[in-house]
């Protein structure tokens, strides 16, 4: 599949209902997540692996790897109606992605659910709970030697100190997301906000 092709499949996916602010439920958009996936799968990351998406929403990013040819796709999200949302995604494009219900805050949640070769996510950036965004980063590092993360432009320091011992960024990726006016509390109609796909790798 070209990444065009992906990004159309992933462009026409059902989002959101009604997204909810505080667990920060941005769909990716497509040629973002796209971008993320293509790149991902260049390296050699998705095609076969075993590939874990936390905080999975919707399923963009679980459905996108499923089309890339990833063997084993497994979904997380603490919002029940969001996964639901995130089957028929999966069944509309007849592909298999297993999902979980659960916080990726929980230690209990992250040992039960298999090692992966692979974590992409869109996490949470903590711009409504202060750090949110650390569980993930902690349960990913755990849970696969190779993490593809969209976060915050700039917090490669954050992100380099934060792993330390555990894992290093191995490469970054520029990107932006354009935020329409979802929530009442944003008050322009259209930003953009400056993101980077970071590649982690495990060093221990
Ligand atoms: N990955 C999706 C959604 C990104 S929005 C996409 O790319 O489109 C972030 C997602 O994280 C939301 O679906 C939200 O419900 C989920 N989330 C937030 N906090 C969570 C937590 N502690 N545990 C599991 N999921 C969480």
């Amino acid at each position: 599949m070209k990444l065009r092709q992906l990004e159309m499949a992933l462009e026409r996916l059902e989002g959101y209902a009604a997204p909810e602010p505080r667990l920060e439920q941005y769909r990716t958009p497509a040629p973002l997540a796209a971008r993320l996936l293509f790149h991902a799968w260049s390296r050699g990351d998705i095609a076969g692996k075993r590939v874990i998406d936390l905080g999975c929403g919707t399923g963009v990013l679980s459905v996108g790897a499923a089309l890339l040819g990833a063997g084993e796709v497994t979904g997380v999200d603490v919002d029940p109606v969001a996964l639901q949302v995130a089957k028929r995604n999966a069944e509309a494009h007849d592909v298999e992605v297993r999902l979980v219900p659960g916080d990726v805050a929980d230690p209990a949640l992250v040992e039960r659910l298999p090692d992966g070769d692979t974590v992409v996510m869109n996490p949470p950036f903590g711009a409504q709970k202060a750090h949110a965004d650390r569980p993930f980063i902690d349960a990913a590092l755990r849970l696969a030697p190779v993490t593809y993360g969209i976060f915050n432009a700039g917090s490669r320091s954050f992100l380099t100190a934060y792993i330390q011992g555990r894992s290093r960024v191995d490469e970054v990726v520029s990107g932006a997301i354009p935020i329409k006016k979802t929530f009442s509390f944003h008050t322009r109609d259209v930003r953009e906000i400056p993101v980077e796909i970071m590649v982690l790798r495990r060093t221990s």
